[in-house]
C-alpha cells in the first residue's frame, strides 16, 4: 500500500519474529540490500521485489568493512528519514536498519572470502572490499531469510560474487540481478553521482557511451583489444582516470580476447575524486 511508512526494525529479534510470521503465512519474502541514499535505481529493485514477492524488505546499512581506509565511508551520504519516506511512497513492507554494533559486536571474527571472482576487476583496487560485501550480505540473508534477494547489475562483480557465495555455502536463497537504471543521457544512477561537480556530471555519460561502442563492436567475434585501447584513450582524453576497461566472460569474469559466449564490458574510472563503475552486456 503506497504512502505508508514501512515497518522499521533495528533489533534482530524483532525482525526475525516478523519475518517468521510472514513466512508461516506462506508469504514470499524478497530482500533488497542497500546502503541507503536511495535513488530511482534502488526503487526499481523494490518494484521488482513487489512484482515477484508478497513482502518487500529493504535493508539499509552502510557497511564499514567494505570500505578501504582511503575510501568514502565517513562521507558516504546518509539520510535515513528521507530514505524511509521514499520507501513508504513505493509501499515497502519493512526496512531493516541495523547499527554497526548489532552487525559487528565486539569479538566478531568471521569473514567470507570468494576467491577467483573477487580477484580481478575492482579486486586489486579495493583490497578486502568483496570479502566485506560477501560477509555482510551473508549476515543480511541469514537475518531476513528471504526467498529471493535482488542485486543490481550495475555492480556486476558484486552480483557474481554473491551468487557464488550463496551457492557455495548452501544459503538457500535465490539471487537475482536487476538491469541498471540510467539517466536519459546514459549515466547509471548511483549514490555517488551526487559527488560530481556540474562539469564532471556533464562528462560522466561518456562512460556509458564508450561501453556501448565496445559492446556493439565486440558482438560479432572480432578482437576486442583495439576497441578497448581506443575506448580507454577516449575516456582519458575526456578527463577520466581509468582503472580498468575490459571485456570479460559474464560468468567467470575472466578477460576474453574474442567474444564467443555471454560477455560483459566493464569499467571503473575516477572523475575527479569520484570513482564510477559501469558495465553492459555484449
Ligand atoms: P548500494 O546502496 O549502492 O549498495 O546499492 C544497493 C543495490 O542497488 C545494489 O544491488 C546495487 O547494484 C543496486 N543499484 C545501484 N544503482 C543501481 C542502478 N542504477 N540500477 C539498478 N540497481 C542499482
Amino acid at each position: 500500500m503506497p504512502d505508508s511508512v514501512p515497518q522499521r526494525f533495528s533489533d534482530p529479534a524483532a525482525l526475525r519474529h516478523c519475518m517468521a510470521a510472514w513466512r508461516e503465512a506462506g508469504e514470499r519474502i524478497v530482500l533488497v540490500p542497500t546502503m541507503g541514499a536511495l535513488h530511482r535505481g534502488h526503487l526499481a529493485l523494490v518494484a521488482e521485489a513487489q512484482r515477484i514477492g508478497d513482502r518487500a524488505v529493504v535493508s539499509i546499512f552502510v557497511n564499514p568493512t567494505q570500505f578501504g581506509p582511503n575510501e568514502d565511508f565517513s562521507r558516504y551520504p546518509r539520510d535515513l528519514e528521507v530514505d524511509l519516506a521514499r520507501l513508504g511512497e513505493v509501499g515497502t513492507d519493512a526496512a531493516w536498519t541495523p547499527t554497526v554494533e548489532t552487525m559487528y559486536p565486539p569479538g566478531f571474527a568471521s569473514r567470507i572470502e570468494v576467491v577467483g571472482l573477487s580477484e580481478g576487476l575492482c579486486g586489486p583496487f579495493r583490497p578486502g572490499h568483496f570479502a566485506g560485501v560477501a560477509t555482510v550480505v551473508t549476515k543480511l540473508l541469514n537475518q531476513v531469510r528471504p526467498d529471493v534477494a535482488l542485486f543490481g547489475e550495475k555492480d556486476f562483480q558484486q552480483l557474481r560474487v554473491i551468487q557464488q557465495a550463496v551457492a557455495d555455502l548452501d544459503i538457500g536463497v535465490e539471487i537475482r540481478g536487476v538491469p541498471t537504471l540510467r539517466e536519459p543521457d546514459g549515466l547509471a544512477l548511483s549514490s555517488r553521482n551526487r559527488y560530481l561537480s556540474p562539469e564532471e556530471r556533464a562528462i560522466a555519460p561518456k562512460l556509458h557511451g564508450v561501453l556501448a561502442e565496445i559492446a556493439l563492436a565486440s558482438r560479432n567475434g572480432t578482437g576486442v583489444a583495439g576497441r578497448i585501447a581506443a575506448g580507454r584513450a577516449a575516456l582519458e582524453a575526456a578527463g577520466f582516470r581509468v582503472q580498468y576497461l575490459t571485456v570479460c566472460d559474464a560468468r567467470t569474469l575472466a578477460p576474453v580476447e574474442r567474444v564467443d559466449g555471454p560477455a560483459r564490458v566493464l569499467v571503473a574510472a575516477f572523475l575527479g575524486r569520484t570513482r564510477l563503475i559501469d558495465n553492459l552486456a555484449v
